[in-house]
């Protein structure tokens, strides 16, 4: 698919006034944030993004005129088809780039996020592949996220929510919500709560705060509050 690596360095450096790492971080927020379908409003893009919504309005007006976005005003955003494969690239990069720091070189599942962000718009075409090849063309990676494929395609599956099952339920965790709250993901890795992981919900306290887990028979029971069980999410 193209990409904005391949165009050349003179327009790379400033597309529309906008650097290309701009570009594609705004993409590929557009993208996470409208996992529903439906438009993305500027105030929730302000908000992911830690910027005014009169500077996001100014970028998604540039953005719809190298046609990435659909923008209308009190509408919101979508991505259009172009806009959607670059977002797609720049995921499949992130993803990679933290399966491969965590399985090739031992860094741990909460800090490979920030290496990603930096790294993901820098790899070449022929470095995603031969990451994609050594780690065998993984489909998720080591937080359950699916990997996009490099035919733009992204694998399924369907999860819900710890906090929607009730006393007596047993899942496999399937993903966590988040790959980049540090102190979440290594609050759950020392709890040995991670994907593939078979748990049993034991009890829940009345006001659905409390969660009471166990992975496996014999096993110390853990006990969770809602934060951390609503970022994880059990396959369907
Ligand atoms: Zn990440």
């Amino acid at each position: 698919m193209p990409k904005i690596q391949d165009i050349p360095d003179s327009s790379r450096s400033s597309r529309g006034g906008m650097s290309h790492q701009a570009i594609e971080d705004y993409l590929k927020t557009i993208y996470r944030l409208a996992q529903d379908g439906s438009p993305v409003s500027t105030n929730r893009l302000a908000e992911a993004r830690s910027v005014k919504p009169a500077s996001v309005t100014g970028m998604l007006k540039r953005l719809a005129g190298l046609e990435l976005v659909n923008y209308q005003k009190h509408y919101g955003v979508t991505l259009t088809d172009e806009g959607r494969k670059i977002a797609l690239e720049v995921l499949r990069h992130h993803r990679l780039i933290e399966t491969y720091l965590i399985k090739a070189l031992g860094f741990e599942w909460d800090e490979v996020h920030e290496q990603a962000e930096l790294l993901e718009h820098v790899i070449s075409e022929k470095l995603e592949e031969r990451i994609a090849a050594y780690l065998n063309h993984p489909e998720f990676d080591p937080h359950g996220s699916p990997i996009p494929r490099a035919d733009g395609s992204v694998p399924q599956v369907q999860t819900r929510p710890l906090t929607t099952m009730v006393i007596g339920d047993q899942g496999e965790i399937s993903r966590i919500a988040t790959d980049s709250n540090s102190d979440l993901l290594r609050e759950l890795a020392k709890l040995d709560l991670v994907p593939g992981k078979h748990l049993h919900v034991l009890a829940i306290s009345a006001d659905r705060d409390q969660f009471t887990l166990q992975l496996a028979q014999n096993d110390h029971p853990i006990e969770l509050g809602f934060e951390l069980a609503d970022a994880i999410l059990i396959k369907i």
